[in-house]
């Protein structure tokens, strides 16, 4: 019996994927480094960030040295995209059919956990999260690790949920990972920041290709 669903922000509730894109290009950029687009990206991001930006051409000694900088470039051509970002098709009708069934919902991001909420708010969609586990600012621990693992360990331990009464739903390889490593249900959504090819790979329970099948599933979950 599913629960809880635990979703990814970017790329799977928020349709930012061109602001990504926009925003990687301010850093190639400043590093004089080739321009990217929406197709490489999806076949080279990963988490912890530090690999995606060795992937994208910067070394090691340049990528230790600005990590902060890269933040701040990324994030001041991030954000006045991220204000005018719609959700991803299917978003709202799933959310309210979740709540219409009694199902908690949290969602588990690298991002920052403030502008989560003024999205969320911006959105009218806040009402339809138990809880938002994200990095307060200032908390740069997603360009070297894979700290959203944990937050939604502590959450599901502190709930008493079983493995199998968790979905986590994401665009890219980590969240497949994370559900994997706990033994919960994974759904991967198609047309995000990681090639279809890739989350294939993955091998998820469920690949989709728009949240509004994430009713059938748990529906079939449940029964
Ligand atoms: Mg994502």
């Amino acid at each position: 019996m599913i629960k809880l669903v635990a979703f990814d922000w970017n790329g799977t509730i928020l349709a930012d994927t061109s602001a990504v894109v926009a925003a990687d290009n301010a850093v190639l950029k400043y590093f004089g480094l080739p321009k990217t687009n929406l197709k490489k990206v999806q076949a080279t991001y990963i988490i912890p960030v530090r690999d995606f930006w060795l992937n994208m051409g910067l070394d090691t000694k340049l990528f230790d040295a600005n990590s902060e900088k890269i933040v701040s470039l990324f994030m001041e051509t991030y954000e006045p995209f991220e204000q005018v970002s719609r959700t991803r098709s299917g978003v709202r009708e799933t959310l309210i059919w979740l709540t219409k069934h009694n199902l908690d919902t949290v969602i588990i991001s690298n991002h920052v956990l403030e502008h989560i909420q003024i999205q969320l708010k911006r959105l009218k969609l806040a009402d339809y999260f138990n809880q938002v586990l994200a990095r307060p600012r200032g908390d740069n621990s997603h360009m070297h690790s894979k700290s959203k693992e944990l937050k939604l360990k502590d959450y599901i331990k502190a709930t008493g949920l079983k493995p199998k009464e968790v979905v986590v739903l994401g665009d890219t390889e980590e969240e497949i990972e994370i559900s994997k490593n706990f033994g919960c249900y994974s759904i991967a959504l198609t047309g995000g920041n990681v090639s279809t090819i890739r989350l294939k790979k993955e091998k998820p329970d469920y690949l989709i290709h728009n949240l509004i099948e994430l009713k059938k599933i748990i529906k079939d979950l449940n029964q």
